[in-house]
């Protein structure tokens, strides 16, 4: 997965957040998502970094999501921390949800809504293809740090639209279907579960430690472990002959 720190630090819902302009704001800093929403752009324009400019504005305050997946190298931009409460579905899903937009292919023309013609099949469907991969490997990254069971914690904005927690747009699935592309929400959430599952897996004879110092006075080593302590209450100190 890569993942590509892209604040829009300059977007009045960045700011809101930064300045926790309501309680709103600081239920979701505290707390953390509830939910991840998925997106698309709506429009023939791949590029993550292209709509990390546009919005990254002071005047841009229409709307404000936590990442692009890029469809030309499936790169994520992470434009809002995870624990920020973003503007991406028009409804009370800001308050619970992350949103991801996926960037859509520049090889389909927009004729007027959600309709669009195909002017590339191959390139429009890798394209697809790449977006809906990152997208996979990043809801379940999210999904298990914030403990989120992939099957009700996952929706579409369409799907939000429908539960009254969002806009009625229709995106990402009109764009799956125009493309006649063979994913759904369905299988996207199965094959979040399934690479959850396969991330949290232990492997067999290993057991992976995290050490952050070592010591030869035990003074040094006691008074550093309760400065990690203070941040990570489970560490432990632990001596062994040299
Ligand atoms: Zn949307």
């Amino acid at each position: 997965m890569e993942l590509i720190e892209s604040y829009l630090t300059n977007n009045p819902c960045y700011k809101a957040n930064a300045q926790t302009a309501d309680s709103r704001y600081a239920v979701f800093q505290a707390r953390g998502p509830l939910g991840l929403m998925l997106h698309s752009v709506g429009c023939a324009q791949p590029r993550a970094e292209v709509f990390c400019k546009n919005w990254n504005r002071e005047d841009y305050n229409q709307a404000c999501v936590h990442a692009f997946i890029d469809a030309k190298t499936g790169a994520i931009r992470q434009t809002l921390p995870w624990n920020y409460r973003g503007w991406h579905c028009g409804g009370s899903g800001n308050d619970s949800h992350i949103g991801v937009e996926l960037c859509e292919s520049d090889a389909i023309r927009y004729t007027g809504g959600a309709n669009f013609t195909v002017l590339n099949r191959n390139t429009a469907l890798a394209d697809c293809k790449r977006s809906y991969e990152a997208a996979v490997e990043l809801f379940a990254f999210l999904c298990g740090k914030y403990g989120l069971d992939p099957k009700s914690a996952i929706c579409s904005h369409r799907e939000g639209g429908a539960q009254g927690i969002a806009s009625g747009h229709v995106d990402p699935e009109h764009y799956w279907t125009g493309l006649g592309a063979p994913y759904t929400m369905d299988r996207f959430r199965a094959e979040v579960e399934a690479r959850l599952n396969h991330n949290t897996a232990p492997q067999e004879g290993r057991i992976y430690r995290i050490q952050v110092g070592a010591f030869r006075n035990r003074a040094y080593a006691e008074a550093y472990l309760r400065q990690v302590q203070a941040h990570f209450p489970e560490a432990f100190l632990k001596a062994e002959a040299l």
